[in-house]
């Protein structure tokens, strides 16, 4: 593929004629502070609808454009330019390393207007590679990826949680990771990035419990067969330990999700009850071969032991799946 080219937009506003603009929630409040409103005022406003769309499983925030052009859209262009949602500064190419041709066929397809079938990428040759706009593409990723797991989980909508979730996900170490996996295909980074997610996941299903949250960190150590490290808080190792008679708990396998960036593994959440009233969820990656005996649905015997025998210094345990012992 030759060098990209920047795609440079006519800002002639033939795109900003769409029924539904895809929103996240950083989005509504970054334009909301702007436009000096509050949150509901704003989507109230603008008909900012909670939906779920096309094919879409999950419900997700999108303003209505009501009119013939989006609200936001003055003769001279787009009238909210620097804090518009980042659909629209990614426009029109939402992938690395797509060309005009694909950027053409997907308009044609998708486009809920003809207007935008006159974008200027129209007269572009069909092979030109065009470059995306990567600080927004890592932000739409790490965003969509948490709002998705979010929705997808509690069904509900607690906009402050969900702005400080994409806040606090949005880190340079992990936009680093985001990057190396987007740009450069490491596999490496797209599992640390899953892995990422899938911890937010587990949160999510805690905070449903009405439990007090708590982050489960793994740093993506090596897997021995049957073995999996999972780091926890000094307290929560403790708890588990205490509550396993002789290193063991029962525990209920609530997910095993493949991943995408590498089939062979997966990840798994586990529910655990510490007592009669405390639920715990862990949440871990291995190889799926190793995590053979976990199902779905099933409960399965699990062994935890301190990671150096103190349990006052340890902040992790050791994990042995056990597929002998799995009930099925
Ligand atoms: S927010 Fe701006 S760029 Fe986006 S659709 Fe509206 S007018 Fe167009
Ligand atoms: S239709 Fe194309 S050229 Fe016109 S504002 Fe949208 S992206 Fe820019």
């Amino acid at each position: 593929m030759g060098e990209e080219k920047t795609f440079e937009c006519a800002r002639c506003g033939r795109c900003c004629n769409q029924r539904l603009i895809l929103l996240n929630t950083e989005d509504v409040f970054r334009m909301a502070e702007h436009l000096k409103t509050s949150v509901p005022y704003f989507m109230e406003k603008y008909g900012v609808v909670f939906a779920k769309v096309g094919e879409n499983k999950t419900p997700r925030l999108y303003l209505q454009v009501r009119g013939e052009k989006c609200p936001f859209f003055s003769g001279e262009g787009c009238s909210i330019h620097a804090v518009k949602p980042l659909m629209c500064r990614m426009f029109p190419v939402l992938k690395p390393g797509q060309t005009a041709g694909e950027i053409k066929r997907f308009i044609d397809e998708h486009a809920a207007s003809e207007g935008v079938k006159s974008c200027r990428v129209f007269r572009l040759p069909d092979a030109t590679p065009l470059a995306v706009d990567r600080e927004a593409m890592i932000t739409s990723v790490i965003y969509d990826s948490a709002e998705t797991i979010y929705y997808a989980n509690l069904q509900r909508t607690d906009m402050k949680f969900i702005y400080g979730l994409l806040r606090s996900v949005n880190r340079p170490q992990l936009r680093t990771i985001v990057a190396d996996y987007l740009f450069n295909g490491s596999r490496e980074s797209g599992l640390i990035f899953e892995q990422a997610m899938f911890e937010i996941q587990a949160l999510c299903q805690v905070m449903d419990w009405k439990k007090a949250p708590y982050m489960v960190v793994n740093d993506g150590a090596n897997f021995e067969p049957g073995r999996v490290l999972v780091y926890v808080s000094p307290q929560d190792a403790r708890d588990i330990y205490e509550a396993s008679t002789g290193g063991q708990i029962e525990a209920v396998f609530s997910q095993a999700n493949p991943s995408v960036a590498d089939p062979s593994f997966a990840f798994v959440s586990v529910a655990m009850r510490t007592d009669g009233a405390r639920g715990m969820m862990l949440a871990f990656m291995g190889k799926k071969d190793d995590l053979r005996g976990v199902s779905a649905s099933g409960e399965a015997v699990i062994g935890f032991c301190p990671s150096d025998g103190s349990m006052d210094r340890i902040a992790a345990l050791n994990v042995f799946i056990d597929p002998e012992a799995t009930r099925s």
